[in-house]
């Protein structure tokens, strides 16, 4: 096996050390973003929709409900702080893609490839439009992105995926006038289909114009279970709701079907100090783009409004039995590694410190992208994404009809089979990342199948 770039130019773990030792485990964004507090829901009510989940997903669903008729008693429900979980604590980078990337998309939804394409960049667009319209306050910056080539088989996959104006190829010299790293060859400048937030002040921000829309918001709310109907039992509460969308994320679905359809995959992040003046000269990026290597198992980096680097990805760690736990949050060994790969891309910046470290639950399906459904005769809908209203209201619609809102991922099979697939597709990645990308006997087994597994 060839050793990676990370291998071959590894910093001092000295270093390491001393770049870690001020990192506290704490979310950046959380701290920098402070949000107002909702109460506890108590009492018992009747409302047309009820959101479950305070993230992304559930304050947009409720934001549009609210908006399509406001006239619509919309309350949405909370198990602890709004934006807390992956919203509040994510790499923020706001992407066009739908599937997960276009290879994913390509052969998963090959013949409605075009459409989905079409409506992420419009989805982006209009991200963009809300938060101008509303005035969110989520440092959105559509900055673009590159896609980097940090070993020489990678080079030709970029040069492959270009298309014109709005995804550059970048040869050697045009990706160091970019940023400056040692290890860059090459790169993919895509200039539309990407934009950088802040992802708790998304959060909060979005909470602000549900409550400003007339959204009845509650925290430390959490659904314990769904009756008749739609009834949601709360420790102190009953809500009695026409229609209720279920917002939960990685947390354990409200509904049975759902609960092998994901798996919790735990994703480490490091934030540095600000950089000076002289260091961020030191390695250029004035276009702030979006950054993320190409291996199987890749980083994504990023700099804050002031000037900070958010270094994440790589190790993506599935824990035996596929709970959320707050102790799989520190992992010294992949922060570590995270640490030893950020000096590699950045030696010029060798003495900086990191301010924080911390992790998250990603929700991954067997397809790497959203699902949608209903149950309960088309009251209660599900999604990890953003279209379950339409659902809800039983339209056809030009997003109620793509395959990819229609179909279901394979489920993931019960412990101990999921923890060795998922390790065993973990070790074939890294493999392939260590044999010029080609893909073992077993990747392409599941590939040819559709299933699979990234970072
Ligand atoms: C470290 C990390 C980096 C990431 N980077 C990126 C990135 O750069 N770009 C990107 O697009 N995506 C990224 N993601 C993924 C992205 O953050 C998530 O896909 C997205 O935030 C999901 O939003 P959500 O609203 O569905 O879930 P969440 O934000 O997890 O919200 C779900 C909410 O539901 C609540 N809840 C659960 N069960 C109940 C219940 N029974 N009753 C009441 N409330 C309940 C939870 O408390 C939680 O607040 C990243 C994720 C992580 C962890």
């Amino acid at each position: 096996m060839t050793a990676t770039v990370f291998e071959r130019q590894a910093p001092d773990a000295a270093v390491v050390s001393h770049a870690l030792a001020p990192a506290r485990q704490s979310v950046f964004w959380i701290e920098d973003a402070p949000g107002d507090r909702f109460p506890r829901f108590r009492g018992d009510i009747e409302c047309d929709l009820a959101v479950v989940g305070g993230g992304y997903t559930g304050l947009w669903t409720a934001l549009l409900a609210k908006r399509a008729d406001p006239s619509a008693r919309v309350v949405l429900l909370e198990g602890r702080r709004i934006g807390w979980a992956a919203s509040g604590r994510n790499g923020g980078f706001c992407e066009a893609s739908l599937t997960h990337g276009d290879e994913n998309g390509r052969t998963r939804f090959g013949h409605e490839f075009d459409e989905l394409q079409r409506l992420g960049m419009a989805n982006l667009d209009e991200i963009e439009a809300t938060i101008a319209e509303l005035g969110l306050d989520a440092e959105f910056e559509r900055n673009g992105a590159i896609d980097l080539a940090t070993e020489a088989h990678q080079v030709e996959w970029l040069r492959e995926a270009a298309d014109g104006e709005e995804a550059r190829f970048l040869d050697l010299e045009a990706v160091q006038a970019e940023v400056h790293s040692p290890t860059y060859l090459a790169g993919l400048l895509r200039t539309r289909d990407s934009a950088l937030v802040h992802p708790a002040k998304l959060a909060r921000a979005l909470a602000r114009a549900c409550e400003a829309a007339g959204v009845e918001l509650f925290e430390h709310s959490p659904v314990e279970g769904i009756g008749e109907g739609t009834t949601l039992y709360t420790p102190e509460g009953v809500v009695r709701s026409k229609r209720t969308a279920l917002a939960t994320n990685v947390f354990p679905s409200l509904l049975k079907r759902n609960r092998l359809a994901t798996v919790p995959v735990y994703d480490y992040v490091l934030m540095t100090e600000p950089l000076s003046a002289a260091q961020l000269a030191s390695i250029g990026w004035s276009g702030r783009q979006g950054l993320g290597d190409s291996a199987n198992q890749f980083h994504y980096y990023r700099l804050t409004r002031d000037n900070r680097i958010l270094f994440g990805g790589y190790d993506a760690v599935y824990h035996y039995g596929g709970r959320v736990r707050e102790r799989y949050e520190d992992r010294p060994a992949t922060f570590r590694r995270l640490a030893s790969h950020f000096f590699t891309t950045f030696p010029q910046l060798e003495g900086l410190t990191f301010s924080h470290r911390w992790a998250g639950a990603i929700d991954t399906c067997s397809r790497f992208c959203a699902f949608f459904g209903t149950a309960r005769g088309g009251t209660v809908a599900y999604a990890t994404g953003y279209t379950g209203l339409d659902l809800l209201d039983g339209r056809e619609t030009e997003r109620t009809s793509l395959e990819m809102v229609r179909s279901r991922p394979l489920p993931f099979p019960p412990e101990p089979a999921a923890a060795l697939g998922i390790n065993l597709t973990r070790w074939s990645l890294d493999r392939a990342d260590h044999r010029e990308g080609r893909r073992n006997l077993f990747l392409r087994t599941l590939d040819a199948v559709g299933l699979g597994f990234d970072s």
